[in-house]
């Protein structure tokens, strides 16, 4: 079978997928393994979306994820194409998952060993031992309802979301994940610990719904993971899976229309006038973005301009990405330095939508692992700063370098010392970007702020609810931002799309 026929030489049909982060690159490998003929159209000039690269001054940074977990989700994308995930990229485990460094400078080392965390947890409060136990039964609970049973569920009606409901009542899913860990353990820095991970995937501790705890349980399943040569291995490897199935990857394409006929997609305008036909149309970009950019509004019934505005959008990022002259052996592959406010803080980003003067960090070192992501004796390494998306108003032309120069004096409070004279390339990214370059609603990090009222049937559909024929994959979709989560919603297009059969 090549690119563009079936073995009997009737044409095989054309899918055409919009944007190419990983939900993107998934979909169009799932789809072709499915005998579609796949085109993915990418609007900047590289694939990988969040996770493209910036190669700079001889270091390689990964713009976005760096946390894989679940690596099932990756190697079945190779076993659909007969090959092993391992014979292209090597994932490595990480250990500690995070060293978190709070403001009274006590450390925690975050890691997947039950023992080894009992003994962290007796460290900091022996009164709360039980309680972490009780909280990571819980987490493996919701993980099994909330990830492996309903993850790549598409919850296209409303009775699929009814028939959930008992489950998410029996987890107390109605509660925040702040809420379900502070009713286990009373330490705050513990609260803070094991609520944190929400803002992994845009989302507020202490409103994103309790679905989320699942998370603990998923890293310490799984392990939390590297891929040798950074992210960017895993976005190539895909890419090169497409071509190997005879789909075809165009960068430097914006899609500027979905293409309506009879109230189905039926392809695609680019920017430079082209329209591309295609049988079904599946789209990666920021979901409020396709809906209130690509698709004319006398097309749409439910995401309406006036629903779209009222919706609530993930907090932003700002992403310093750095190198040093000097190696700093003693920092961790991953590390939270946290701050002295946390809720206070959260409220910040999230409700008041201002640029706080305290922050916490998470600050990232690939080259503790990967010696090939920095020149010899060189340091590789990026720090992020939730901060507000750009409903807030923050002018980030005037504030980057301003909020660089504070990132760069608490790091080199706290555990980078001397960092301003040891930096030897920089750049940042800012909400600005997320909108401009990843057209990506309010510059948001991660699409639509993950709420109960926003998540599974409340969350634009993979099938799409305006128009026969659209389909939609990434962090604006169900189930959600993250890997594990983008990865989801591309397998649940297996479940939706008919098969090739339907349009020979
Ligand atoms: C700094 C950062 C760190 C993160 N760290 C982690 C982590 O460690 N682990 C983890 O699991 N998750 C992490 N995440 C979240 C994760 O990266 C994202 O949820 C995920 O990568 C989003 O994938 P996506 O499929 O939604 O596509 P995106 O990456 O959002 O890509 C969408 C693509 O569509 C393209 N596009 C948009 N409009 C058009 C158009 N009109 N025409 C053509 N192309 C278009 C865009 O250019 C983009 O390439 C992180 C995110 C960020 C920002």
């Amino acid at each position: 079978m090549d690119g563009l026929t079936f073995p009997s030489g009737r044409p095989r049909p054309h899918a055409v997928v919009i944007g190419s982060g990983f939900g993107g690159l998934a979909a169009a490998v799932r789809l072709g393994a499915r005998g579609w003929r796949v085109t993915v159209l990418e609007r900047l000039d590289q694939p990988g979306g969040r996770a493209r690269t910036f190669r700079q001054d001889g270091f390689t940074f990964d713009a976005g994820p760096t946390i894989v977990t679940a690596p099932y989700l990756f190697e079945e994308l190779w076993e659909l194409c007969g090959r092993r995930l391992a014979d292209d990229v090597e994932l490595r485990p990480i250990s500690p998952f995070y060293r978190a460094r709070f403001d009274d400078d006590t450390v925690f080392e975050y890691t997947g060993d039950a023992e080894a965390m009992r003994a962290e947890v007796a460290k900091i409060s022996p009164g709360d031992v039980a309680g972490y136990e009780a909280f990571m039964r819980a987490s493996q609970e919701i993980c099994r309802v909330g990830f492996e049973q309903l993850g790549d569920v598409p919850f296209t009606t409303l009775r699929d979301m009814a028939r959930t409901v008992p489950d998410l009542l029996r987890l107390g899913c109605w509660r925040s994940v702040y809420s379900l860990v502070s009713s286990h353990v009373k330490d705050e820095r513990l609260r803070t610990l094991f609520s944190f991970h929400p803002l992994l995937i845009g989302g507020n501790p202490f409103t994103a719904t309790a679905v989320y705890a699942l998370i603990a349980h998923l890293e310490r399943h799984w392990g939390v993971h590297y891929a040798m040569g950074g992210t960017g291995a895993l976005v190539r490897g895909i890419s090169r899976l497409i071509e190997g199935q005879g789909g075809t990857l165009h960068c430097n394409a914006d899609v500027t229309e979905i293409l309506v006929r009879d109230g189905a997609a039926c392809g695609v305008m680019l920017a430079d006038g082209e329209h591309i036909e295609a049988d079904i149309v599946v789209s990666n970009a920021d979901s409020a973005t396709t809906y209130r950019k690509l698709i004319p509004g006398n097309h749409r019934r439910n995401w309406t301009d006036r629903k779209l505005a009222r919706a609530r959008y993930s907090m932003g990022l700002f992403v310093w990405y750095f190198g040093t002259r000097r190696q700093y052996m003693d920092v961790a592959h991953h590390t939270l330095v946290l701050g002295p406010r946390y809720r206070e803080l959260v409220e910040d980003v999230f409700t008041r939508k201002i640029l706080a003067e305290d922050m916490s960090l998470y600050l990232h070192r690939p080259s503790a692992t990967d010696p090939s992501v920095a020149p010899a004796g060189h340091d590789a390494f990026y720090v992020l700063s939730p901060v507000p998306h750009l409903g807030g108003g923050t002018d980030w032309r005037v504030e980057a370098e301003r909020y660089r120069v504070r990132v760069a004096k608490r790091l080199a409070e706290t555990i980078l010392p001397g960092l301003e004279d040891n930096i030897v390339t920089s750049r940042t990214l800012t909400p600005l970007e997320f909108r401009d370059e990843l057209a990506s609603e309010h510059g948001a990090a991660f699409g639509l702020e993950p709420i109960l009222t926003q998540s599974a049937w409340f969350r634009p559909h993979n099938r799409s609810e305006e128009l026969t024929n659209l389909y939609l994959v990434g962090a604006g979709t169900h189930p959600g931002a993250g890997l594990p989560g983008v990865l989801s919603s591309a397998r649940i297009l297996d479940r939706v799309v008919p098969d090739v059969a339907a349009f020979v």
